[in-house]
């Protein structure tokens, strides 16, 4: 046998040494840490998708959420505006990041067919049994923030500064993220450098996200109006005065603001989404009751709508000669979510390098609106972003058709479940890093605020 000449030694131990890297690589690959977490998240979804939970009432999932960040390593406080959870990690100098997920479900029966669908049925504020089921996608967001808290713990090596991720409740009723800043959110807790979320939606397959600088959604404002009439027997109109009447009178009359009022280019909707009157065919009620809901993006265009509401309701019950003037209520609103539009530039760099160049699009402002800008109006910056939910082969197939895939608040709201959580849980920690290695006066020159009109 020849002895081993000092070449092949060299060239044998070059080998040996490749083949270590190589292994080495593929360990670190394997023990990735997001393919380590995921499984785990998967069912935490799985649980939370079959358990929802109405708005304000989120007792299970805050504690289950509560919990998992907890054993995440996380200081956690409960209770934070009824059902808020609280969430902070502190990781030396640096600035402070809100990552933040809604916790409620909405009344909806769910009709996915999914092994893990919702059956579950709860008494809603008014007392009413209604089936309840996760339309929205919130226990997506919640899967997600907890793998996201895990990943962020186990890589604390690569930020800096506090880590503050909140569980908010009654997202859909508009109301928990204004509780929680009543609560003491941003004077109990360090107040965020800057405030991130995302949401999930069908408008994108799965794998991909978009960002939306400057406007993301609009001004939102709910209205109940009711119309006094006088009631009486449905065979002797002339003894009543119709309230029915005057709200189909006043529906129809509603249509023209949008089409005659506002100028055209404008964003505005007016929408009449219940009307409530009478019990029986032969009875004329006394009153009429009806909710809208009105959505733009100037504040000039808001007021005018508001007050065209208000003008043509009085008008028309004055017309039908109602015996009072109609009590009309605003009850509920919201402003738009703005994202600083230097901000979400800055951010496109991180997603792109996590999910790929053609994974990261710009999108349209869309008219559903959010309460996360009460977080953004106590001067955080915010960085609000979509999330892909479609199953990229429906949405090819939708696209080429020229359907719609279902959307959020629908019964047959599925998102394409593994892709769409873990490209949550990837873009989390990209934007997270991103911000954690920063300094706060480098995050102080974006503005929580648009520019004024
Ligand atoms: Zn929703
Ligand atoms: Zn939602």
């Amino acid at each position: 046998m020849r002895p081993l000449s000092c070449e092949t030694v060299i060239k044998t131990l070059s080998l040996f040494l490749l083949f270590s890297a190589l292994a080495a690589a593929a360990q670190s690959n394997s023990s990735n840490p997001v393919d380590a977490i995921f499984p785990d998240v998967r069912s935490f979804y799985v649980d939370l998708h079959e358990h929802p939970e109405l708005s304000g009432h989120e007792v299970h999932t805050a504690s289950a959420l509560a919990a998992r960040l907890r054993a995440a390593g996380y200081d956690v406080t409960e209770h934070v505006g009824n059902t808020g959870v609280v969430a902070i990690l502190k990781n030396g100098a640096g600035p402070t990041i809100m990552l933040r997920t809604e916790l409620d479900a909405l009344p909806v029966e769910e009709k996915t067919g999914l092994s893990y669908a919702s059956k579950v049925h709860a008494l809603d504020d008014s007392g009413r049994e209604v089936p309840v089921m996760h339309a929205c996608g919130h226990d997506l967001h919640m899967a997600a923030i907890v793998g996201t808290a895990e990943v962020m713990a186990r890589t604390r090596d690569s930020w800096h500064g506090t880590l503050m991720l909140i569980g908010q409740p009654a997202e859909e009723t508009i109301g928990g993220a204004e509780g929680m800043i009543h609560a003491g959110l941003f004077t109990r807790f360090p107040k965020p450098d800057v405030a991130v979320a995302l949401h999930v939606s069908n408008e994108l397959p799965a794998g991909m996200v978009s960002i939306t600088p400057g406007i993301y959604n609009t001004n939102s404002d709910s209205i109940r109006i009711t119309i006094y009439g006088k009631g009486g027997h449905g065979a002797m109109p002339q003894t009543a005065i119709d309230p029915i009447v005057i709200a189909a009178r006043t529906i129809l009359a509603l249509q023209t603001i949008v089409s005659r009022e506002v100028r055209p280019g404008e964003m505005a909707v007016v929408t009449v989404g219940y009307i409530r009157a009478g019990t029986k065919n032969n009875i004329i009620p006394d009153q009429a009751e009806m909710g809208i809901t009105v959505r733009t993006f100037k504040q000039d265009v808001r007021r005018q709508i508001l007050a065209s509401i208000t003008r043509i309701t009085k008008a028309e019950a004055a017309a039908a000669g109602a015996p009072r003037e109609p009590w009309i209520e605003r009850y509920e609103g919201t402003d738009l979510v703005y994202n600083s539009p230097e901000l979400a530039e800055r951010l496109r760099a991180p997603l792109e390098a996590a999910l790929g160049k053609n994974n990261v699009v710009t999108a349209e402002p869309i008219a559903p609106s959010e309460d996360f800008s009460y977080f953004v109006e106590q001067g955080v910056p915010g960085f609000y972003f979509s999330l892909g939910g479609a199953d990229p082969e429906k949405f090819a197939q939708a696209k080429a058709s020229g359907t719609q895939l279902p959307s959020n608040h629908s019964p047959f709201f599925a998102p394409d479940l593994d892709p769409a959580l873990r490209t949550a849980i990837v873009a989390e920690i990209a934007v997270l890093r991103n911000l954690l290695n920063a300094s706060p006066e480098e995050l102080h020159k974006y503005k929580a605020e648009p520019p004024a009109e």
